[in-house]
């Protein structure tokens, strides 16, 4: 079964062509990272998923309902982005539920939902703090419980774990997978970090210059690269 599929999508951006014919899909349930250098259009085939960014050709379905026209709020996804941009002035739990207040959902099964998605990230208790008050790798903590607190069908983080430093990013990488394998939520990370993409994921998709060149299971793809790019972009590790 299909979370999320993309179809012939093409977007340009004056006269740079960002992405060409993109047609894949994501499964439900999995961990998928778009890897790929910079330029190479991660970011862009995440906003269009997403709804920020509208393709010049082709359809993005999410759960078999084609949404290529409907508004970010209306696609039930949730997002991390790498600046994670919390509300300085509200407390934790106010942050974490903004998105539940804008659905409408107050009260008692908003306080529920939001003492359920702290739970989940592992920040039950720190819901009357405000953001200034946590470490760097809590306050992304608290923008991943901001984006799971709707029960979204799919969650869209693009390089979230980028500003940490070392030792945080990995720890977060653990709490990240954990999150993803509890929640079972179908799961699309943009990364530049091969490591990264190969420890993470079910799936990797490969990006050069505006395509996807290989998508495959982590070890298919780092044992049995398809075109010289992939294995030339994956042999930096080496
Ligand atoms: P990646 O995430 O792989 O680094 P992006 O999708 O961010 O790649 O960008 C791909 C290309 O598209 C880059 O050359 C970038 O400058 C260009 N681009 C992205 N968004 C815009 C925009 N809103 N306007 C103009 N160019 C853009």
């Amino acid at each position: 079964m299909t979370a999320v599929d993309v179809s012939h999508v093409a977007k340009s951006f004056g006269a740079a062509n960002v992405l060409s014919d993109i047609t894949t899909h994501f499964e439900v349930g999995s961990f998928t990272s778009l890897l790929g250098p910079s330029g190479s259009g991660k970011t862009t085939l995440l906003r269009i998923i997403a709804g920020f960014v509208t393709p010049d050709r082709g359809t993005v379905a999410i759960g078999g309902r084609d949404v290529t026209d409907v508004p970010v709020w209306a696609r039930h996804i949730g997002m991390v982005f790498q600046s994670y941009a919390l509300f300085p002035h509200m407390s934790v739990a106010g942050n974490v539920g903004f998105g539940l207040a804008q659905r409408g959902i107050r009260g008692d099964q908003a306080r529920s939902e939001v003492a359920r998605a702290l739970e989940m990230v592992r920040l039950a208790g720190f819901g009357d703090r405000k953001p200034k008050q946590l470490s760097g790798g809590q306050q992304q903590r608290v923008a991943l419980a901001r984006a799971i607190v709707t029960r979204p069908s799919v969650l869209l983080l693009d390089e979230p774990l980028s500003a940490l430093d070392r030792r945080l990013r990995q720890e977060m990488q653990v709490e990240l997978l954990r999150i993803q394998r509890e929640s079972g939520l179908t799961t699309i990370f943009v990364t530049h970090d091969q490591e990264e993409a190969l420890s993470l994921s079910d799936k990797v998709a490969i990006l050069d210059r505006g395509r996807i060149v290989q998508m495959g299971a982590p070890a298919e793809v780092y044992e049995r690269p398809t075109t010289r790019f992939a294995a030339e972009f994956l042999g930096d590790t080496n």
